[in-house]
């Protein structure tokens, strides 16, 4: 890849497609495409056809999914499997038949077993049942690093995977019910200062163990991927360290400046018990995440608040 590359971004107004598309800008390349949702529906296919059969991108970024946090994931479980299968077979299947060169298709570290070893290897996939809470997300990313492992082996494309843990930035979903813990944490901590409310209601026990990236050290590790031409394997994106529910809470809370104290909504799932990544594949190519947690929710906080006032 390179700057004059012609690069299609999918999925560029979600919080990774937009962190991708300001670092391809800050890194200078100049011909990156992109399509609103009005523009391309990808979910069909004859329209995902057409439209990279005309461009005819040299690379793409595959950040165009249906998401969402546990609640979201476990109750609209039909749109979450149905969605996401279509947007990748389609894309995957078009990208071939016009020649795409490169992909980097993103998923999520829901892929791997609910009680594999932690932390969890690359190669730990399909070794064990999948947490119930996002069942069906998970076999649709599992579906759509196949289908890139595959068309490899079969067509010699050059589709590689990467498998970010759970994120956090600027473009993230802060509603109450559908957002991850991150965003919903930092709103409901926001909304009870300005309210002056002495709790916060954290779901769950409290307990469950989580790994948090910030989206630009994200969209970082995509870029390098693909700037080393990384061409087909999967790719664990992550800090390496991860913090209980509970700690989660306190950090945010101390951040917002909340000095109210915690209550645990134990009628709400705390899904995985834990799932950090191991990230040594991509250490030994020579990336590593930048930011703190404590600085990736100061600038998460002001970005909300940018919006929020
Ligand atoms: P997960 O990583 O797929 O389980 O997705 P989430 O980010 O939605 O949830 C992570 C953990 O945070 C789970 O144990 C949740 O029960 C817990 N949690 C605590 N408070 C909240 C909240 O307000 N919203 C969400 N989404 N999760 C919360």
């Amino acid at each position: 890849m390179d700057k004059t590359s012609k690069i299609y971004v999918a999925g560029h107004r979600g919080m990774v497609g937009s962190a991708i598309l300001r670092r391809l800008a800050s890194a200078g390349y100049t011909n990156v495409i992109t399509r609103t949702h009005a523009d391309l529906n990808l979910v069909d296919q004859a329209a995902t056809v057409r439209f990279l059969a005309e461009e005819k991108p040299d690379y793409i970024f595959m950040a165009a999914a249906k998401v969402g946090g546990i609640h979201a994931n476990n109750t609209y479980r039909a749109e979450f499997l149905y969605q996401n299968l279509m947007i990748e077979t389609n894309i995957v299947h078009a990208a071939w038949q016009a020649g795409v060169q490169g992909m980097l298709f993103l998923g999520s570290s829901c892929i791997y077993p609910r009680d594999c070893p932690q932390p969890i290897r690359e190669d730990y996939l399909l070794t064990g049942p999948l947490e119930q809470t996002n069942e069906p997300y998970a076999i649709a990313k599992i579906a759509g690093v196949k289908l890139c492992e595959s068309y490899n082996r079969q067509y010699g494309t050059q589709y590689a995977s990467a498998m970010p843990t759970n994120l956090y930035g600027p473009n993230d979903s802060y509603d109450l019910n559908n957002s991850h813990v991150l965003p919903a944490l930092i709103r409901k901590a926001h909304e009870a200062k300005i309210r002056g409310e002495k709790e916060l209601v954290v779901w769950g026990s409290g307990q469950p163990m989580r790994e948090f990236l910030y989206v630009d050290d994200m969209a970082d590790a995509c870029v390098f991927l693909m700037e080393n031409q990384i061409s087909e394997g999967l790719f664990n994106i992550g800090t390496g360290e991860d913090v209980t529910i509970r700690q989660l809470a306190e950090t945010v809370m101390e951040i917002v400046g909340f000095e109210g104290g915690i209550v645990y909504d134990i009628s709400k799932p705390d899904g995985t018990p834990r799932k950090l990544l191991n990230v040594d594949r991509m250490k030994a190519l020579g990336w590593q995440a930048r930011t703190s947690l404590a600085d990736g929710i100061a600038k998460a906080y002001a970005d909300f608040r940018s919006h929020a006032a």
